[in-house]
């Protein structure tokens, strides 16, 4: 079982997508993506938009070879949308991967009216029916009855969770329950996963005192979880601030097993964007009608792309890799070689998986067109 996160908060963005390849089949689960709309009064940053932009990229490239899709929910970070603001997804987008899915979603019932309209413009676009997978197994797959969308959820905002199972490994999506109701842990639990990968408490929302008690639910749940789960994955809701982060430090020195952000589990250093957005629009500002021009085609965001890395980099919010400087993978992409997919996914937030990196660590040979995945691209100069 191979488990790739793509979107969620310690990657840049809102959502909880991923991907998770079997022996015959890849699964991907939460085709969304959203940058949130305002935080501490401001639209999201440019740069939020560049790092935004990539990773739809990739989920619309990991779908076309998708044979299976879940949804967990239809709120606009976990589902492909008909009509998607210029940081979300499209449907129009990832069409014909999902018309060549099987796709196994979250019912109309126990949803907002926002959700089932969603779900239906998704159904009448496709032109076929998604199917209702609350409580399903079928091959690998178990599904959830509807379980609150966090603390204090009416019966009309629930959400689906997953169970995935190959060679006795078993992995648990568990989208939106912000680790807030004793029950949905206990069936996590009955579930005896491996891993988990889970949404945590909205630290940015619980601003008074009365928030106190959920928050020490959540933390109770969550050790109760990692008692059980080896590895144990919080991220989304919990990360979109900078109270989120320090709670989840504080976890994984309490906790048995092992916790971590999405960002961790890949193997990358994190990058809070959301929680960071208002430090980027002071290293970065940005002009008053950037968003309606880039909304209408007028500009873009290259400039901040570059410019936003450079800044994570000398406000020591990233730590590039330590053979970056020399690195021909770098030296390809400044001379316009080579896609910045490379160096904003392994280079410059230091991912440990990068096979050029492995091999400069034992020693071995490696040819300069290598690229950080182990893959040969012939049509660049061997000798940089
Ligand atoms: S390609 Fe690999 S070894 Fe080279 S700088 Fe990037 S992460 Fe490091």
């Amino acid at each position: 079982m191979k488990i790739k996160i793509i979107g969620t908060e310690s990657i840049g963005v809102r959502g909880l997508s991923c991907s998770v390849e079997l022996k015959n089949r890849k699964i991907f689960i939460d085709p969304g993506i959203a940058l949130g709309w305002s935080r501490y009064g401001f639209l999201p940053h440019p740069f939020q938009v560049a790092v935004g932009s990539e990773i739809r990229k990739t989920i619309v490239e990991e779908l076309q070879t998708a044979t299976d899709v879940i949804i967990s929910h239809f709120d606009g970070d976990h589902c492909p949308l008909s009509d998607p603001n210029p940081y979300q997804l499209g449907i129009s987008q990832i069409k014909d991967s999902l018309a060549k899915c099987r796709i196994w979603a979250k019912g109309l019932n126990n949803s907002p009216q926002t959700q089932q309209q969603r779900r239906k413009e998704l159904t009448e676009i496709l032109g076929k029916e998604i199917q209702n997978a609350e409580g399903l197994k079928a091959g690998p797959f178990e599904f959830s009855l509807p379980v609150p969308h966090g603390a204090k959820a009416t019966k009309e905002n629930m959400v689906m969770m997953s169970r995935i199972e190959e060679n006795g490994m078993v992995f648990v999506h568990a989208s939106d329950i912000q680790l807030s109701e004793e029950d949905t842990i206990d069936q996590i639990l009955e579930w005896k996963p491996d891993i988990v990968l889970v949404s945590g408490p909205p630290l940015y929302r619980y601003t008074s005192a009365s928030f106190q008690r959920l928050l020490e639910i959540a933390w109770e749940n969550a050790l109760k979880l990692s008692e059980k789960v080896n590895t144990l994955i919080i991220d989304h809701h919990l990360l979109r601030s900078e109270e989120g982060i320090k709670w989840l430090e504080k976890l994984k020195l309490h906790a048995k097993n092992t916790v971590c952000s999405a960002a961790d589990f890949m193997g990358k250093q994190p990058i809070f964007l959301e929680a960071w957005r208002k430090e980027l629009y002071e290293w970065l500002p940005v002009p008053e009608n950037w968003h309606e021009d880039y909304e209408q085609g007028k500009t873009d965001f290259e400039q901040y792309r570059i410019r936003g890395w450079e800044l994570l980099i000398n406000n020591k919010k990233i730590k590039p890799c330590k053979w970056y400087d020399v690195c021909p993978i770098k030296a390809y992409t400044d001379a316009g070689k080579l896609e910045r997919y490379w160096v904003e996914n392994y280079c410059l937030v230091n991912n440990i998986n990068c096979i050029r990196y492995q091999k400069e660590e034992k020693g071995e040979y490696h040819p300069d067109n290598m690229l950080p995945n182990g893959e040969i691209r012939e049509s660049l100069q061997i000798n940089f």
